[in-house]
């Protein structure tokens, strides 16, 4: 068994759906499984609708009709006059559905995390109704399947976690592995134990592809994407990256923790545990080798194999002479912030123990700010905290290689380079692991400091 993955902009229109089923075709000799996310821009067209609706802004009826628009025009341009019976008007009575629900936001002006996992679950209820169609009438048996059946989570809306015993026991149920038929499963979407909708996070498509496959023993689960596999940093900001031809699974979560969104960073943990290779491949350039992830490591001549970063965030300086030798501050400011859902990035101590950072997404940090003064209040009456200071307008970079480990010198050779650039360092934290060096600069400088670190290190 193979499962594929094509995500959003393997889908964005029908010329591409063309290509995706192609690729698809070209592997029938094994048995395989297709997970889809929505077309390329639908999920945030949702998002948006939805954001307006709930403000009662009378625009999010656009995003329906250009949802509508996308999704007629790739019927017509996949089947022409032939359209299979009942398609389009099976379409177009998800679109009334999504109208409703969405008027429904409008009308009491609140879209809760619950209603955005419903919403957001039309993008790959629409894809996947047509390209299974599609596979049908090109003689590719196919099958629809709507991931809200076979993947269980529990009901934390927006990032559910995944229940893997009911989850595995469903999807090996339902999937066939005799080949006779190719499941088409929406990617990104489940449900909870009470049938309710829910999301396995943006970008969720790759966790579902790799939950399929674990559950179905795979031999192989393939991420196909629009870049030619895992590059040694995101070619966006950095126009010398190259693709990396093998990463540990170490490397590549590490990567994917800080933000190379090529990959969902909870997608190697299923496979890992059955030992599946991930490879990441292009839809658009089939035959470029792409990247495999495994669990066998082929040492690279470079000591740094990729970096990340993460875009908007804040430090929380908490600073004070009298928090020296004082058990338990560490502790209650971490239980105070998880009381407060706002999720760590990182965390720095001094070890004059004057100081702690933490640093946090920005849509989290007043909330953060204002737990931490309300539960360390007798500390800051008492003078022990004098200040909790916040810096805005930051982001986290991530230099990780398992070459690193033992390397004598890097991390002083690491930030000569940043300095060279002329970019100042906010904060710094290496892991224990060794295969990650982390740190904290100004938003302004994420292109200067990414390109000076590849240049120097990676070429
Ligand atoms: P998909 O729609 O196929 O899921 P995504 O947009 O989620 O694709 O992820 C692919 C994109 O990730 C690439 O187009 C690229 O811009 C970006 N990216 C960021 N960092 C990296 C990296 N290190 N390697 C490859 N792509 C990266
Ligand atoms: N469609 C979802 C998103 O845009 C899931 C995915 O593409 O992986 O986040
Ligand atoms: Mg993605």
């Amino acid at each position: 068994m193979h499962v594929k993955k094509f995500g959003g902009s393997s889908v964005a229109d029908a010329e591409k759906i063309r290509q995706t089923v192609a690729i698809i075709r070209q592997s029938s000799s094994e048995p395989v499984s297709v997970v889809l996310s929505a077309m390329k821009g639908v999920t945030n067209y949702l998002v948006d609708a939805a954001e307006m609706a709930s403000r009662g802004d009378q625009n999010y009826k656009k995003n329906i009709e250009a949802i509508k628009e996308k999704h007629l025009n790739c019927l017509d341009e996949l089947f022409g006059a032939k359209k299979p019976e009942g398609l389009q008007e099976g379409i177009e009575n998800l679109l009334l559905d999504l109208s409703e629900i969405l008027h429904g936001v409008e009308l009491v002006r609140e879209c809760s995390l619950k209603s955005m996992d419903l919403i957001m679950s039309f993008g790959e209820r629409l894809n996947c109704r047509q390209v299974a169609a599609y596979m049908n009438t090109i003689d590719v048996p196919s099958v629809y399947i709507d991931s809200r059946e076979i993947v269980k989570t529990d009901s934390t809306h927006g990032k559910g976690n995944v229940n893997f015993e009911r989850t595995y026991r469903e999807i090996q149920s339902r999937i066939k592995k005799d080949g006779s038929v190719t499941p088409v499963i929406c990617g990104f979407i489940a449900s909870d134990d009470t049938g309710r909708t829910t999301t396995l996070g943006r970008n969720g498509s790759d966790y579902t592809a790799s939950i399929i496959g674990a559950a179905l023993d795979a031999d192989r689960v393939e991420i196909w994407t629009d870049v030619d596999g895992v590059l040694t940093a995101d070619p966006r900001v950095v126009p010398n990256a190259f693709v990396i031809p093998q990463l540990s699974i170490q490397e590549a979560m590490e990567l994917s923790f800080f933000g190379a969104e090529v990959i969902h960073p909870y997608t190697l943990v299923p496979t890992t545990d059955k030992d599946i290779p991930v490879y990441i491949k292009n839809t658009l350039n089939p035959s470029a080798e792409g990247t495999v992830i495994t669990k066998h490591y082929t040492k690279k001549e470079r000591a740094i194999t990729g970096i990340a970063s993460i875009d908007d965030l804040c430090l929380i300086n908490i600073e004070g002479g009298g928090m020296m030798g004082m058990p338990g501050m560490a502790s209650q400011i971490f239980s105070s912030l998880a009381d407060a859902g706002v999720n760590i990035i990182m965390i720095t101590q001094a070890s004059s123990e004057h100081s702690i950072s933490i640093l946090c997404r920005r849509e989290e940090v007043d909330r953060a700010k204002d737990k931490l003064k309300e539960s360390l209040k007798p500390a800051i009456e008492s003078r022990k905290i004098q200040n909790i200071e916040v810096v805005k307008e930051l982001i986290i970079i991530a230099v990780i290689g398992e070459n690193m480990i033992g390397q004598v010198g890097l991390t002083g050779k690491l930030f000569s380079a940043i300095g060279e650039a002329n970019v100042n360092i906010l904060a710094i934290a290496q892991g224990s692991s060794e295969r990650n060096i982390s740190f904290v600069i100004e938003q302004k400088d994420k292109e200067k400091a990414l390109n000076a670190v590849h240049k120097k290190f990676i070429g």
